[in-house]
């Protein structure tokens, strides 16, 4: 603290210090202190890391959030680069959450390769801007590459188209964006375009707008159809491309939790013989946030090919399942969507953030070109024609690197343990008696709850109403079992809403697990139901349930 305070006294902004950090870190001597931070940041935060095995310090948010009410910035600087380090390492790293903990098994951010910490910041220490070539150069070039790659592996044309579209300037097979999120509103404002063709003096949608659009087109009402369990990105589109996110219609789930089938042609029906109403896409989950549920796509195509209907595959998820030999045929159908969604931060396990979204038609983005005269000049490579984003880091480096040295079977290996240490886990919550798995899963996400034993008991008999009553108390019971878990902060589940039959007409509480962690195993698994056990034990005396 000492040395602090002194440091700060000294520390002074001016034209000599600013020029020096553009240059080199300080002098000498803290030069030597960031090296060996670096070396502990490269290398995992390794000492934080194997300190700390649980998810998290036990402290509260209120508590948290007091230490942080001062708004005032400071004039003069505090602390030298290395204290800084310092004190993140020590005092922030300490409180975040370790995503990378084998027993953080409750989202979708984990652990990442070591080597991803690198090649983050190589691309930090390059700059490039992908915006344009101007700012990127063979960074441009090398992600229209990648991008290709991607493109093979989801719609895999022949090697004659991908030699025409790889570098082809005029043609773009897909684009990095920051994440699903963007992604999926990329897709969706691809179609919405493509749904409007011109008329008469309606040029497009994106130039005239909605209302004269409907107008052109005689219409009153576009919607988007998507199972229930569909990403709330979907809703968020709706709003932002004018839809309304209420026409984002979500379809029931059938018995295997995926979009019902006869809902939704009911659904095209009843919209098809209303002519003032038009689908613009239908959305099939490859990988549902929720429960890592496909959707059948291959019939979906189907239903999107007769009706001539934008069919969008949202593999946010799921996606790099395609590079698994043994797994990708659970995504069987992918390749015949107009357009695909793919997160980079999940299962590609790159650090936040980046997606990517992919179209059949090398022509379909030019639905949403946009060209300035500063950059992004007609008829120019630069890759920031035909995105949402604008300004954007070489993700693609990251990507690229990354194969590079797992290959796709690294990718595979780590996919494929995920599933099946998910299916294993199923089988254990299936043979323990407090425990109700919700369905087999289909990926690496796994959805149970507890039940204490007289609940089910009584569940065995119970009728209707009485199965209402005593579900709500297993929300209640699940809702604080899972939130002292996660106070307590050595292991960390996540918790959502399902509904237990899928004739249910309420949704009930259910604890989630995410096991993409190739640290996660078996043992530790057990040892995180053991824990919910003995909190169950707990809360049971003031659980009022009979
Ligand atoms: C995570 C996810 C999204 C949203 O992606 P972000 O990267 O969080 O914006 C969309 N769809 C699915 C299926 C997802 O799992």
């Amino acid at each position: 603290m000492a040395q602090i305070q002194k440091d700060s006294a000294s520390l002074v902004a001016d034209w000599e210090t600013l020029r020096r950090i553009f240059i080199r870190p300080e002098d000498d001597n803290s030069k030597k202190v960031l090296v060996k931070y670096m070396e502990q940041i490269l290398f995992g935060l390794h000492d934080f890391l194997n300190k700390h095995v649980g998810v998290t310090e036990e402290i509260s948010l209120i508590k948290l959030a007091e230490e942080y009410t001062d708004t005032k910035i400071n004039k003069n600087p505090q602390k030298k680069l290395a204290n800084v380090i310092k004190d993140i390492i020590d005092e922030i790293a300490p409180r975040a959450v370790n995503v990378a903990s084998p027993y953080f098994i409750g989202h979708m951010t984990s652990a990442i390769p070591f080597f991803m910490v690198h090649l983050k910041a190589i691309t930090a220490a390059l700059n490039q801007n992908v915006i344009k070539i101007e700012t990127s150069k063979v960074l441009s070039v090398l992600e229209k590459q990648i991008l290709a790659k991607m493109h093979r592996m989801i719609f895999n044309f022949d090697e004659t188209f991908y030699l025409e579209h790889v570098q082809n300037t005029e043609t773009c097979l897909g684009v990095f964006t920051t994440g699903g999120t963007t992604a999926n509103l990329t897709a969706l404002w691809v179609a919405r375009n493509k749904l409007f063709a011109p008329k008469d003096d309606f040029k497009s949608i994106e130039t005239d707008g909605f209302y004269q659009a409907m107008k052109a087109h005689d219409l009153e009402r576009v919607v988007i159809l998507i199972s229930k369990r569909g990403h709330f990105s979907f809703r968020k589109a709706g709003g932002v491309l004018g839809f309304g996110n209420q026409n984002v219609i979500p379809i029931d789930v059938d018995e295997t939790r995926s979009i019902d089938l006869v809902k939704l042609k009911k659904k095209i029906k009843e919209f098809g013989a209303d002519k003032k109403t038009k689908i613009a896409a239908i959305v099939g989950i490859a990988g549902a946030t929720e429960t890592g549920i496909i959707d059948p796509l291959p019939q979906l195509a189907d239903i999107c090919q007769k009706h001539g209907i934008h069919f969008h595959v949202d593999a946010a998820w799921g996606g790099p399942v395609l590079l698994s030999e043994k797994y990708s045929h659970l995504l069987k159908g992918i390749e015949r969507a107009d357009s695909v969604s793919i997160d980079c931060h999940k299962q590609f396990y790159m650090p936040m953030t980046a997606g990517m979204v992919y179209f059949k038609d090398p022509k379909a983005l030019d639905q949403i070109v946009y060209h300035s005269s500063y950059v992004n000049r007609r008829g120019s490579v630069d890759l920031g024609i035909k995105t949402l984003e604008g300004s954007r880091e070489a993700n693609s480096l990251i990507l690229d690197s990354s194969l590079k040295i797992m290959g796709s079977r690294g990718y595979a290996l780590m996919i494929e343990y995920g599933i099946e240490t998910a299916r294993q886990f199923s089988e254990i919550i299936e043979k323990r008696p407090l425990f109700q798995l919700l369905t087999k899963p289909q990926l690496n996400i796994v959805t149970y709850r507890m039940i204490p034993e007289n609940i089910r008991e009584q569940l065995k008999t119970a009728d209707e109403i009485e199965r209402r009553r005593l579900d709500a108390i297993l929300d209640d019971i699940n809702t604080r079992i899972q939130r002292t878990q996660r106070e307590a902060g050595k292991s960390f589940v996540s918790r959502t809403q399902l509904k237990i039959n899928t004739t249910d007409d309420y949704d009930t509480v259910v604890l989630r697990c995410v096991i993409m962690n190739p640290m996660t195993n078996v043992s530790i698994l057990n040892e995180i139901l053991d824990e919910q056990e003995s909190i169950l034990k707990n809360i049971l005396p003031a659980t009022p349930f009979q």
